[in-house]
């Protein structure tokens, strides 16, 4: 392999945003050990979804936000460049509400989402029917977040891999880094089955595997661990397909291209298992019952499971570590479509000027061991 100027190591969404970003500053090269986007990016349900999913301010919060923000003509963008189709969505997502107490839990949140001016519009029962005939009756009411939005995740997946073909990133599948290689304190490069790749800049965006490659035990970096999802794909056959993606304390539902719904999802920790199981898809299907009764007639077309990275405090661990040109984007556990626009900008910057962002700084390696920050974690012999 030709010597790359940056190598990232994991070819899903992470990866692949990082690489489309550096892409035109450096010879960016990328080896995954399976398939590029082929693992948890493959599996996302495309919800770009801040409002619903973020229970209080603060930096993940903000995070979020500016990614949304970017969202939508980053896929104009890729979709200008591929041609491909992302099916991007801006019906935003109802949030049904079963019962006083989760109305509660609900204010509380959009009160302080309120301040940052964004939209959150309570629809009464019979409203939230007009625009969602399917809804169970059950609810109370419901609320429209409107600027959650959502897209396809694989056809974005295949629109990056595209992207970044075409702006010169080599794509190196079925090539696993079993060791990254550090001299006095600098990555020098990584190991693979093949053979050694020579390289100054290794960015570690292994997803679920981050914390499992050998040679940096040095940077301390807190378990990444695998949280499987389960996702089912539904026919909308006994209702008329509806255009809001719904989300709720009891799952979610969100219609995409030709009429398909996919229901979604879990939570498990089962390590690297992959498996769809009864209990799984009994679950989603209860819970999805739930929501639209009518689901029970129409034909499941597929289900598949998936592991969202999950770091110890469930953020994001992004930028520069204390071995100098090894760099993280990993740990995205549950957002990590949302989050490749804004990490590829924050880690991208880092790498190329130094610059630590103020939106990064709270995802750094050092909120674990703060003494990282203040000096180089072991003293450097240089020999003088
Ligand atoms: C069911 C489900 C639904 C989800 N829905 C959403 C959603 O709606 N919105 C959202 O924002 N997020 C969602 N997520 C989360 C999202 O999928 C993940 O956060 C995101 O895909 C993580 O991307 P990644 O590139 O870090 O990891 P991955 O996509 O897992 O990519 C990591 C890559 O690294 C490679 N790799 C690992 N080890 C090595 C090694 N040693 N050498 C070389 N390569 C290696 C792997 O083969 C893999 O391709 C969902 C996840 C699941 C499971």
């Amino acid at each position: 392999m030709k010597h790359p100027e940056i190598l990232i190591i994991g070819g899903g969404i992470v990866g692949l945003t990082l690489a489309r970003r550096l892409s035109s500053e450096a010879r960016v090269a990328i080896i995954d050990k399976g398939f590029a986007g082929r693992e948890a990016s493959w599996a996302a349900a495309g919800l770009l979804g801040v409002q619903h999913e973020n229970f209080s301010p603060g930096p993940l919060f903000e995070l979020s936000l500016e990614s949304r923000r970017r969202y939508r003509s980053y896929v104009e963008d890729l979709e200008d460049e591929t041609a491909f189709v992302l099916d991007y969505r801006t019906a935003g997502t109802i949030f049904p509400i079963f019962s006083a107490e989760e109305k509660v839990r609900c204010e509380t949140r959009h009160a302080w989402q309120k301040k940052y001016g964004l939209a959150v519009d309570w629809l009464t029962a019979s409203s939230c029917h007009r625009m969602l005939p399917a809804l169970t009756r059950e609810i109370l009411g419901a609320y429209h977040l409107a600027d959650d939005h959502q897209l396809n995740g694989r056809r974005l997946v295949d629109a990056l891999i595209e992207s970044v073909r075409r702006r010169g990133v080599a794509i190196h599948e079925l090539t696993t880094a079993i060791r990254i290689l550090t001299d006095n304190n600098n990555v020098i490069g990584v190991e693979t089955p093949r053979e050694v790749i020579r390289t100054p800049t290794v960015v570690l965006a292994a997803g679920s595997w981050s914390s499992g490659i050998p040679g940096i035990e040095i940077i301390k970096l807190p378990l990444i661990k695998p949280t499987r999802g389960q996702i089912i794909t539904a026919q909308a056959t006994h209702f008329k397909p509806f255009e809001h993606s719904i989300f709720s304390f009891h799952g979610y539902m969100i219609p995409k291209a030709d009429g398909l719904i996919l229901l979604g999802s879990t939570e498990e920790n089962v390590g690297f298992d992959t498996t769809v199981t009864v209990g799984g898809m009994q679950s989603i299907l209860t819970r999805a019952l739930r929501l639209v009764p009518k689901i029970e007639c129409c034909p499941i077309i597929d289900h598949w499971a998936g592991l969202r990275p999950e770091s110890v405090d469930q953020w994001p661990i992004l930028g520069p570590t204390p071995i100098d040109g090894l760099h993280l984007t990993t740990g995205h556990f549950r957002r990590g479509l949302l989050h490749a626009v804004m990490s590829a900008e924050l880690v991208s910057r880092n790498i190329l000027t130094k610059e630590v962002h103020p939106l990064l700084k709270p995802f750094m390696l050092d909120r674990f061991h703060p003494s990282f920050a203040e000096k180089p974690l072991v003293e450097v012999d240089r020999g003088c």
